[in-house]
């Protein structure tokens, strides 16, 4: 067994790899829905807060988890991840054998990281507080300065604020806490902890 084959321990629980069943295709019937009923929520809440609807431009692919482990570094507790510029949402068909709320807080999850990547600096997470900046209508230069180091700080967050912001969106949008249970501190609404720091 190589090192990275080895099961990770959490609370004396294994989180074991996700054995392969589903294809992408028939995955997808599953995955899309609660994609597709999440996408409608960040839209809404995009329109009314942001004033803007490019959420409705992100899109979900399926590759399965053998692939995305090996070429996105997926471990055994990730089953979607979104691309840098947030239009993209990939899932692997594993994600349709989990619960139906670990599936609905993940996708929540993974539209955080959409709305937050679609709109650079406008949310900060200040402690555990999560802030929404205005868009800046003028160019006022002190406006501009506070805009720009905001910037740099956003760029340069750490993962744990990365996930930490994309889960607080996704509580503001969805109206419920994200948490983490299980052996694999697997996103949930109904239990669980908040979000360990480290966890990847
Ligand atoms: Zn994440």
């Amino acid at each position: 067994m190589e090192a990275e084959d080895r099961p990770k321990s959490a609370h004396g629980l294994t989180c074991r790899r996700p054995a392969p069943s589903l294809d992408c295709e028939a995955a997808r019937a599953v995955v899309e829905a609660y994609f597709a009923a999440a996408q409608e929520r960040f839209e809404d809440y995009e329109r009314r807060n942001l004033g803007a609807s490019t959420l409705s431009r992100v899109q979900l692919m399926c590759a399965p988890w053998r692939e995305l482990h090996e070429q996105e570094g997926f471990t055994e507790r990730n089953f979607a991840a979104t691309s840098e510029d947030g239009l993209l949402v990939v899932a692997a068909p594993e994600l349709a054998q989990l619960p139906p709320d670990t599936v609905e807080a993940i996708m929540a999850h993974e539209l955080g990281h959409a709305l937050d990547f679609l709109h650079p600096a406008r949310y900060v997470l200040v402690r555990d507080e999560l802030l929404l900046y205005p868009n800046p209508v003028d160019d006022d230069r002190e406006v501009d300065r506070a805009r720009l180091n905001r910037m740099r700080q956003w760029i340069n967050r750490d993962s744990d604020v990365v996930e930490a912001t994309a889960d607080e969106i996704a509580a503001v949008v969805m109206g419920r806490e994200i948490r983490y249970a299980g052996p694999c501190y697997l996103q949930s609404f109904e239990t669980g902890t908040r979000r360990p720091a480290g966890l990847r």
